[in-house]
């Protein structure tokens, strides 16, 4: 039975692998989903299938209530709204982590790590990791989510000393993981709990909403870490790996979502963006000298786009919120059948989370070959007739190449004020997430088309047809 257990995890976990290859490419995306469906099938027949498994009644039910709970949650969730779920489902990882370690801890004899005051030193070293993360992940996501759903501000929180403060509860955590392994005090756990949680909430409270999605992709890694902790003190190998595949694909997205916004992880972890200088930031663009903003109506975009030969359409946040996707593809087919060359330019951290942008257009069948990452379509814009900007602001905006005290100094942008007419729809004037006026709006070649997304697309479609 130990072998084919074995055996069956090893399947899983080349599931999970296969699963992560397939999520890398919107092509592959569905079949990834189907290889880790059918991976944690497995995973979840064979845990069930070992003799330590001796009663399944509080299983089924623990499965009933969470699968409900989830399914429910699945069938309602906005598609702008899935960064707060996911970080409100990572603080659950989090929280189960340390419900483990404490369990372990009293009933050593039942994880075969030793006896209560005897537990071996490894396990017991294990058991302090995943509960220290485990607890950071808690707090953490908790105060994520409270951000992203605005139950608090999503400005960023700082006092005075805050990075000494943190880095001396850092210490201390591990120090109290010392006397633990050394002494087996029940005290010394509780205090780990307890400085983590505490550790958790303080670490993500500086942190403003703009690097929110970065933060949640960080504690999905550590809730992967959190995981393998779990795996180590279950001694379950197909947890520690999966854990490990989790911890290691969430750090590696938050590197690549930094990259994309030019920012260091550790510039985004001692937080403060997104506060007074963007407002600074705003201010200043805000004062400046600048031209008159142009407001189009649908019908003239019909009309120039109608008479273009290259149009690049740049979805943002905005087209997210409106649902704007299968409009836009309609405007597109018009457009094609017209014999205009279209084309979809998506800048690495449009929208709020990555990849956000892909899943939209993928969902309105917009054939891939049309949708074209920012290195290998920037420099078409400057041969482009027009630049359709349909709810993207931030990722567009020159501040970032202009102005060193912009928030966004450095991050690469999409050139669209390159293309001879740019088109933007937005509601009204308002900044996109950074908080930073956008200059483009006020140029000579800006054609501003306001209302919601939807419905202007919807519009210039029934000007086109
Ligand atoms: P953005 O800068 O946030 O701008 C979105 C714009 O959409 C807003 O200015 C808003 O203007 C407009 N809008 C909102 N609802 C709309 C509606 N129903 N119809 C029409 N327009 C609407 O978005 P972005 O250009 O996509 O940039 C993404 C931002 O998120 C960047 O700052 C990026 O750094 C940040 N971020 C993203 C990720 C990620 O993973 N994708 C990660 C970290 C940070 P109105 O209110 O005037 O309509």
């Amino acid at each position: 039975m130990e072998t084919l257990s074995a055996l069956l995890y090893l399947v899983a976990s080349v599931c999970f692998i296969m699963a992560l290859r397939g999520l890398s490419s919107p092509e592959t995306s569905r079949q990834g989903n189907l290889y880790g469906m059918v991976g944690m099938t497995i995973a979840i027949l064979t845990t069930l299938a070992l003799p330590i498994v001796q009663s399944y009644w509080m299983i089924v039910l623990g499965i009933a209530i969470g699968g409900g709970i989830g399914y429910v949650i699945a069938k309602k969730i906005e598609m702008t709204a899935l960064p707060q779920l996911v970080a409100a489902f990572h603080s659950l990882v989090g929280l189960a982590a340390v419900f483990v370690a404490l369990s372990a801890f009293y009933s050593p004899e039942a994880y075969g790590i030793g006896v209560p005051g005897a537990i071996a030193k490894g396990s017991l070293v294990e058991m302090a990791l995943g509960t220290a993360i485990g607890a950071i992940t808690f707090t953490g996501s908790i105060v994520a989510f409270a951000k992203l759903q605005g139950l608090v501000t999503g400005k960023p929180l700082v006092f005075p000393f805050q990075h000494h403060l943190n880095a001396a509860l850092g210490v201390l955590t591990i120090l109290l993981i010392l006397w633990l392994v050394q002494s087996n005090s029940s005290a010394a756990l509780w205090l780990i709990v307890g400085v983590s949680l505490a550790l958790g909430f303080l670490l993500i409270l500086p942190i403003g909403g703009a690097d929110m999605p970065v933060v949640i992709s960080m504690l999905n890694s550590y809730s992967g870490w959190a995981a393998a902790g779990i795996g180590f003190t279950l001694q379950n190998n197909l947890l520690i790996i999966t854990g490990a595949l989790v911890g290691s694909s969430g750090a590696i997205l938050s590197y690549i979502m930094c990259k994309g916004m030019n920012r260091s992880i550790f510039n985004v972890i001692l937080g403060g963006f997104g506060g007074e200088s963007a407002a600074a930031a705003a201010g200043r663009a805000g004062g400046g000298e600048r031209g008159q903003v142009k407001a189009g109506s649908p019908e003239d975009a019909a009309y120039i786009m109608k008479n273009a030969q290259s149009v690049i359409i740049v979805p943002g946040y905005g087209m997210a919120v409106a649902q704007a996707q299968h409009a836009l593809r309609e405007m597109a087919d018009l457009l094609k059948k017209e014999g205009v060359d279209v084309k979809y330019a998506i800048h690495p951290v449009a929208g709020r989370m990555p990849g956000h942008m892909n899943v939209l257009l993928a969902e309105a069948n917009v054939p891939y070959d049309e949708v074209f990452e920012l290195e290998d379509i920037n420099r078409d814009f400057g041969t482009a007739d027009v630049a359709f900007v349909i709810g993207a602001n931030d990722v567009t905006n020159p501040a970032a190449k202009t102005d060193p005290a912009s928030p966004i100094y450095g991050m690469p942008i999409l050139d669209v004020e390159k293309a001879k007419t740019v088109f933007f729809i937005k509601r009204g004037m308002a900044a996109g997430y950074a908080g930073v006026e956008n200059e483009l709006f006020f140029r000579p070649n800006t054609m501003m088309l306001f209302g919601d997304a939807k419905k202007v697309t919807e519009e210039v479609v029934k000007s086109m047809e």
